[in-house]
């Protein structure tokens, strides 16, 4: 707490003091809710539909509407709100994340904020970290909210698209974030608009909201298909990334110093840094490489797929660690969450790591994916009209909260006082005294009946635990985290008295741990952290599991100097100093100045890391303004509305940079390359060639652009008279530009993709990454635009028409290569004709008779 804090009170204090008096209120409708029947109380819900339809707003009904879920909570889960909670559901309301303990009951005070907002009618999406969760909370919290009488869905990865759109139809949608961000990205592949399945994304409730905006928003939501590429590559390079020698270990040499250019002395072929995760090839690594491939030079363009997949070999063999960052099963490669340790099937490391970890541990290499569609789970949630969050362990992210998501955090009192004891730090020089430091006392715990709770970081540890236990025949359950039910169910147990629990962080979140009286009685649940993790909020989560509710409780943290944290970011000087104290072996050191040292460095790796989700997120920025031009686009597609002006644009436009790129303005006539223009031109609208006839020789150059025009566009006109009716030319160009924009926008995201990776393997140019990326990506799209409209009007004026058809609603389109000399005379014309005063269909701003319409003169 800072000096002004002191003062004027924290961020948290001075907000609360504005939401008391709207607390107070709702508590003081408590006798007049209790008064009505439950038809009476069940009828609010139209009264405040009819009250809001009459212009009072959200916040007008509030106090009501709150009043009225805590009643109907009370008689249909017996359980009533208390004020905290009611605290919390307002900060909810408000667009905020509120920041309330585990086992405070956030899955009640979500209730009443979705019922207040599910009243507008526009939806209320309730997201939780997995399917066992959005499942438990929609069957609990819906009682409430059906006794109500409004509609409560739940979105399962099992469910189908059209189970899926009922209950996005819901009042109030439970579902998990991977799911919704997925649906958000397949509605926008969609090729029928009866197939998306989302409503508009008005306001979302995030449960355990650190997970999913924080740590889960380090990697993208990706859906991808194959590519043709080979594997072969990923195969040669792991060879040569064994044959390479692996140099010293410089604790100087970080991207800092290599960003600035100082001179580092190198040893052997590649240097690992493992503290900022990168491998840089020394010169000397560098030609052998160069040897190896037989090629001139490692750092032309054209070897760019070379050096990135040598780094990537590098990567694979040295800083990416079997059964701590990935597992290999059935011939598979699965990674492993760092932050739960749970096992991730399905997902894949990008950029070709995944391949490259497959090379080194000999199995199938897959083929490279392709991205079809991503979005960062920034940019998906900040679409939300409205969002706000709950969580235990907030207020460490705070900034970036704010910065990147607009919202701010608010610490809620507990509803009971927190009485567990948090026991400074146990460290110790070495790892395997830490260990048998914490198996001891997990023995002397459980020898009183006190239940505890070991948290790990890693897979490996907790099954070295496991084995350390079961050694002294202590009775145990392991938690490694299969099934999130099966989970759910044994961290519920965990607090049993005598019970021994290990699990990976934060497994079985979300789950309440419920104490017996005999665990009581021997002083609640303890919580055994064995490494402090690279997050303080990932430790705060561990320690929260336990005292909830003033439940009596304990927590200590297990350190030893060998550890990760403490190795790569402990300073030499704690290492001297701890030295210094003299202390035997096995002896623990309980120390002011460590603490501080650990919870330094973890500041240090939490700013680290918002960095590269700051900078990840500046790179989708990028990404983000195209995508909402081509979702747009193809949003008015599907919705039917009617696309001739944009096709007819698309002709006046091409016809106009074909003659810009052949003709120049101060040619005359007689100069003009006829034969560049008809190559431009021809294969994309099939005009008769152009060439220097009596009619053109006097011509400008703006005249002849006229004329082109003029004459493509009664060539469509034709094309459409070929179709029997109207609305069925309509639906052909809403499909072939459906479809053409999204080969060419997958292609495109894909290209994106290669750019940003090519990009940072020049991070050393003078030019700022970035910078570099936006231009070259708004050049790309640019040439993604022109490549649609060309594509489109290609497809366009080679379509042929099948005349027999009789009875099929639509023309069908069976091939585009027919000769057009032969296209028939027009059946009928109900296609909209352009009168000369209407706007020109080229797109001009001109009337039609001013411009493309003009008679010739
Ligand atoms: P959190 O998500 O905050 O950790 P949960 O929503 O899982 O907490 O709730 C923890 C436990 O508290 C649940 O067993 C729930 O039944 C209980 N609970 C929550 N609110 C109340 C209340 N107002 N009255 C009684 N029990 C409650
Ligand atoms: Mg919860």
């Amino acid at each position: 707490m800072n000096i002004l804090e002191k003062i004027f009170g924290t961020h948290s204090e001075r907000e609360l003091k504005l939401i008391y008096p709207i607390v107070d209120k709702i508590e003081s409708l408590k006798p007049e809710m209790e008064a009505l029947s439950d038809d009476q109380l069940r009828d609010k819900t139209r009264e405040f539909k009819e009250r809001l339809s009459n212009g009072e707003t959200l916040d007008d009904i509030l106090p009501e509407a709150f009043a009225t879920v805590r009643e109907a909570a009370k008689r249909s889960l017996n359980m009533e709100h208390y004020r905290v909670q009611l605290i919390g559901g307002i900060v909810l309301h408000q667009g905020r994340i509120a920041e309330m303990r585990t086992g405070e009951g956030k899955t009640l005070v979500s209730t009443a904020p979705a019922y207040l907002n599910a009243l507008a009618g526009k939806g209320v999406h309730i997201v939780t970290v997995n399917d066992y969760l959005a499942k438990r909370d929609a069957e609990w919290m819906g009682r409430v909210h059906e006794f109500l009488g409004l509609t409560v869905g739940v979105v399962l990865n099992s469910m189908n698209s059209d189970e899926r759109k009922k209950a996005y139809g819901c009042d109030i949608t439970y579902v998990t974030n991977n799911e919704l961000g997925f649906d958000y990205l397949r509605d926008n592949m969609a090729i029928y608009k009866e197939q998306m399945v989302l409503r508009d994304l008005d306001f979302a409730i995030i449960d355990e909201v650190d997970s999913v905006l924080i740590d889960e928003a380090r990697t993208p939501l990706i859906i991808s298909g194959q590519s043709g590429k080979s594997t072969k590559l990923y195969e040669v390079c792991d060879v040569l990334a064994r044959q390479l020698e692996k140099g010293k270990e410089s604790a100087e040499f970080s991207k800092m110093a290599a960003i600035m250019g100082e001179e580092i002395e190198e040893e052997g072929d590649f240097i690992v840094n493992e503290k900022d995760k990168i491998v840089n090839l020394t010169a000397d690594g560098v030609k052998k490489v160069e040897e190896f491939f037989h090629i001139e030079n490692l750092a032309d363009p054209e070897n760019l797929e070379i050096q990135h997949n040598v780094i990537l070999a590098l990567r694979a063999n040295y800083l990416m660690f079997r059964d701590k960052d990935y597992v290999v099963k059935d011939d598979e490669v699965l990674i492993v969450d760092e932050f739960t340790g749970r096992i991730m099937p399905g997902r894949r490391y990008s950029d070709g790591l995944h391949q490259a970890i497959e090379a080194k541990e000999h199995v199938n290499v897959k083929r490279e994916s392709k991205t079809l569609a991503t979005i960062t789970f920034q940019n998906f949630f900040n679409k939300f009209n409205k969002k706000s969050g709950m969580t235990g362990t907030a207020l460490t992210e705070e900034k970036e909260f704010r910065n990147t998501y607009g919202m701010d955090a608010i610490a809620i009192p507990t509803n009971k006082p927190v009485i567990r004891i948090d026991h400074e730090d146990a460290v110790y020089k070495t790892k395997k005294e830490k260990f048998k430091a914490v198996v001891d006392e997990i023995e002397a715990t459980h020898a009183k009946g006190q239940p505890v709770l070991v948290g790990t970081i890693t897979i490996e540890t907790s099954e070295m635990l496991s084995q350390m236990l079961k050694k002294k025949g202590i009775p145990h359950k392991v938690l490694n985290a299969k099934y999130h039910e099966l989970e759910a169910e044994i961290v519920a147990d965990a607090g049993i008295h005598g019970a021994v629990t290990i699990a990976t962080n934060m497994a079985g979140r979300g789950t309440d741990i419920k104490l017996d009286d005999e665990s009581k009685a021997a002083g609640g649940l303890k919580i055994i952290g064995t490494e402090r993790h690279e997050s303080r909020r990932i430790d705060n989560q561990l320690r929260g599991r336990s005292g909830r509710q003033g439940d009596p409780g304990e927590s200590r943290f297990y350190i030893s100097l060998e550890d990760d944290l403490m190795r790569l970011f402990g300073s030499e000087r704690l290492v001297g100093m701890f030295n210094a104290l003299g202390v035997p072996e096995g002896e623990q050191i309980e120390h002011k100045m460590l603490s501080n040292a650990i919870e330094k460095a973890q500041m240090k790796i939490e700013n680290n890391n918002y960095g590269i989700r700051e900078q990840l997120l500046k790179y989708d920025e990028v990404n983000n303004e195209q995508r909402e031009v081509i979702y747009a686009e193809r949003r008015r597609v599907l919705d039917g509305d009617n696309m001739r002006d944009l096709v007819l644009k698309m002709i006046t436009d091409i016809v106009e940079n074909s003659v810009d790129m052949s003709i120049s303005d101060e040619q005359s006539a007689e100069n003009w390359d006829f034969g560049e223009l008809n190559n431009l031109l021809l294969p994309v609208i099939p005009l008769g060639p152009v060439s220097l006839t009596d009619e053109i020789k006097g011509m400008k150059k703006s005249e002849l652009t006229h004329m082109l025009k003029e004459k493509a566009i009664k060539l469509y006109e034709a094309k459409e008279a070929e179709f029997p009716d109207s609305e069925q030319i309509r639906e052909i160009e809403r499909v072939i530009l459906l479809k053409v924009i999204d080969n060419k926008w997958m292609s495109h995201i894909d290209d994106m993709d290669q750019l940003r990776q090519g990009i940072g393997l020049q991070a050393y140019g003078q030019r700022d990454p970035l910078v570099e990326y936006k231009m070259s990506g708004y050049e790309m799209f640019e040439g993604m635009t022109a490549a649609i409209c060309e594509e489109t009007v290609r497809i366009l004026f080679h379509i042929r028409v099948e005349q027999k058809v009789e009875r099929e609603p639509a023309a069908k389109v069976t091939g585009t290569n027919k000769d057009d000399s032969a296209v028939q005379a027009p059946k009928r014309r109900d296609v909209r004709k352009v009168y000369p005063n209407d706007p020109c269909p080229c797109g001009s701003g001109k009337k039609y008779k001013q411009c493309c319409g003009r008679k010739p003169v």
